[in-house]
């Protein structure tokens, strides 16, 4: 065994109701006094349990996905008026995304408290948008110093949605298996990660107050993250990348009807991840598991049903081909992509796509 790993600095306080008193404390450590508190309106009411601990110089939720530069450069210029010292973001990936713009220019410490399964917080990777284009870089200013976790501030989060997200999630699992800096340590945090999401997601499905079922989950969201961040971006998420930016698709949703298809793809040509995934999902397949767990969870299936059209398929296969990395298990044609995405589009059955 040979690799070379690179592991985040990066503090995680995981307790579920905790978080008020975590971030206080955190916010202390980092000796901020000027804080600057970002949340979407739909994310307000859990901002407001957290900023009675924190010195707020100033809220602010003009928050927008994917991060248009317009949003970013106002919320430069309102951190700038207020002298803020420290940013803390609590909502989902858009609002971690938000203070990552920010951070980005100023160098400000981000505390973020997630409160969906998107898995922002645990990287370095910012994303700004520009008219339809997306773009991504990494930059270790970007990088939470801390990470709160609070589980309990995920309950509010709606059922499609946390599905969704939660498959964002296993697809920073699955993707992390064969991306161009996996390695057996991303891959054992990603293993676990699935193995969690699957036993998390289904009890949250049937009982969105299941704390039990929301830390599964959030755990398991941090440690996709966490192989993420570490293993880069794979074939999936290159796909998944240009369909949100050129197409504004919804986020997790894409990445929960895309994944599948990708698998389907790429599991036959790793049979090691296939070998793994199958075994942290408790299957005889790697697909198998998924496609019965997004089953289960009665998942987004189609990107149609997201407002992808049909005639834009070989326009985005084009766009994706590039991006695709050379390490990919298979090489992968604009024919390919053009199959996988017909069969994304209209919720096809992965199996019988390859
Ligand atoms: P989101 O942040 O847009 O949240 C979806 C919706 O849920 C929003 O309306 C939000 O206000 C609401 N919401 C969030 N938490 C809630 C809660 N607990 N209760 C009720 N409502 C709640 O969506 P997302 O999927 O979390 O994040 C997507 C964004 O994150 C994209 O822009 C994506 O590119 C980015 N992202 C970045 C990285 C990275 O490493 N840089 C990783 C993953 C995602």
């Amino acid at each position: 065994m040979r690799f070379v790993h690179d592991t985040l600095p990066q503090r995680v306080c995981f307790g579920s109701g905790e978080a008020a008193a975590n971030v206080g404390n955190e916010i202390g450590n980092l000796g901020a006094s000027r804080v600057m508190l970002i949340a979407a309106p739909a994310e307000s009411d859990l901002a407001d349990t957290i900023a009675t601990h924190l010195p707020v110089a100033l809220r602010h939720d003009d928050v927008v996905m994917h991060v248009p530069v317009e949003v970013a450069d106002r919320a430069r210029e309102a951190a700038a008026q207020h002298n803020v010292d420290a940013l803390v973001s609590v909502g989902g990936g858009s609002t971690t995304g938000l203070a990552k713009a920010v951070a980005l220019t100023t160098g400000l410490p981000i505390v973020a408290v997630p409160t969906t399964y998107a898995g922002s917080e645990a990287t370095p990777v910012w994303g700004l948008t520009e008219g339809a284009k997306k773009t991504t870089g990494t930059d270790h200013r970007v990088l939470p110093k801390v990470i709160v976790y609070d589980a309990a501030l995920t309950m509010s989060l709606p059922v499609e949605m946390s599905v969704a997200s939660g498959l964002n999630a296993l697809a920073h699992c699955v993707d992390s298996m064969w991306a161009p800096n996996a390695d057996p340590v991303n891959a054992a945090f990603a293993a676990e990660g699935i193995r969690s999401l699957a036993v998390g997601l289904p009890r949250v499905v049937t009982d969105p107050m299941d704390l039990d079922g929301r830390e599964h989950a959030l755990y398991a969201a941090y440690l996709s993250a966490t192989a993420f961040a570490s293993a880069g971006s794979g074939l999936h998420h290159k796909i998944c990348h240009v369909l949100g930016g050129k197409y504004n698709l919804p986020h997790a949703q894409t990445h929960a009807t895309v994944l599948p298809y990708v698998l389907a793809f790429n599991g036959p040509a790793a049979p090691d991840a296939e070998r793994r995934i199958a075994a942290a999902f408790g299957a005889t397949s790697a697909l198998d598991g998924l496609v019965a767990l997004k089953r289960e969870l009665n998942a987004p299936r189609a990107l149609a049903d997201y407002g992808f059209a049909e005639d834009s398929i070989a326009e985005a296969a084009e766009a994706i081909l590039p991006s695709v990395p050379p390490s990919n298990p298979r090489p992968v044609t604009a024919a390919d992509l053009r199959a996988l995405l017909r069969a994304a589009w209209s919720g096809a059955d992965p199996e019988t796509v390859f």
